[in-house]
């Protein structure tokens, strides 16, 4: 259910009026990578998905398996394998958690219809699909039930699960874990692993550094829409930029 190719910003840059928001930041996430983004309040990290996923005007280049995708409208960038779930989460609550995947699942088919053309779906696929997808999150028990009566974890990975319906190779996630505990967020993490294992890159943003540093192989460090530091949880801990302009704060 994936598709290949390394995801690359390079020299990403985007302005509010006056306030440089992103400056020049070029990331690299490797296919099936677990990647973690973390920065102070204001940092970038949301700007960045947003440029990334054509929420925000940017210049530089957001490059899936070698193609450019900065030139696409946003639902283009989701048709080319980018996706990502929002602070907000954008749930439809009268509907079921299956019917809530299944929309995003037919949204995906209805903006892609180069695809569809090559790889017609029928609607036993699609019900296939939001059942492959659920199996993923963890939430096969839970795909008649409405969204107001599951825990704010299983919420979350509803979220996950419809941003996983289109079929992403790049998955950006903006801070899933807010509001959760720590045993939650853990139980987060450990199926965000399950769903990297299975070929889709992850980009995880995140203001809880240690479900950060615990669960991503790499992390990449935003201060001042700069990326200051790139690399595993040791070599992030220890980075004396690092420990400056966040891990001081705490
Ligand atoms: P937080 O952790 O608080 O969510 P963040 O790291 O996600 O912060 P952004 O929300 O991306 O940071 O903001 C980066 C900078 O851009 C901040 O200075 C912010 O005030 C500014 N900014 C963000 N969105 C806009 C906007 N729509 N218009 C003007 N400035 C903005």
């Amino acid at each position: 259910m994936t598709r290949p190719g390394a995801f690359r910003t390079e020299d990403l840059t985007v302005r509010y009026g006056g306030v440089l928001a992103l400056d020049s930041v070029s990331i690299t996430v490797e296919p099936g990578e677990f990647a973690g983004l973390i920065g102070p309040n204001g940092a970038g990290k949301t700007t960045f998905i947003d440029s990334v996923t054509g929420y925000a005007k940017a210049s530089g280049k957001v490059e899936l398996g070698g193609i450019d995708v900065l030139p696409l409208a946003a639902h283009a960038r989701v048709a080319a394998g980018v996706s990502r779930t929002f602070q907000s989460l954008e749930l439809f609550e009268d509907l079921t958690v299956a019917e809530n995947v299944l929309v995003s699942t037919e949204n995906a088919r209805w903006w892609s219809p180069i695809v569809e053309f090559v790889r017609p779906r029928t609607s036993t696929m699609l019900s296939s699909a939001v059942e492959e997808v659920l199996d993923l999150v963890g939430l096969t028990a839970h795909l008649d039930a409405y969204p107001p009566d599951l825990s704010l974890g299983e919420r979350k990975l509803v979220s996950v699960a419809r941003a996983l319906a289109t079929e992403p190779a790049l998955l950006l996630l903006d801070e899933p874990a807010a509001g959760l505990d720590s045993d939650a967020s853990l139980v987060l993490g450990r199926q965000l692993q399950s769903i990297a294992e299975r070929g889709v890159s992850i980009l995880l943003v995140d203001h809880d550094l240690s479900l950060i540093l615990d669960v991503c192989e790499r992390i990449n460090v935003l201060d001042f829409g700069r990326l200051i530091a790139s690399g595993t949880a040791d070599e992030v801990r220890n980075d004396p930029a690092v420990v400056a302009a966040y891990l001081g704060e705490d």
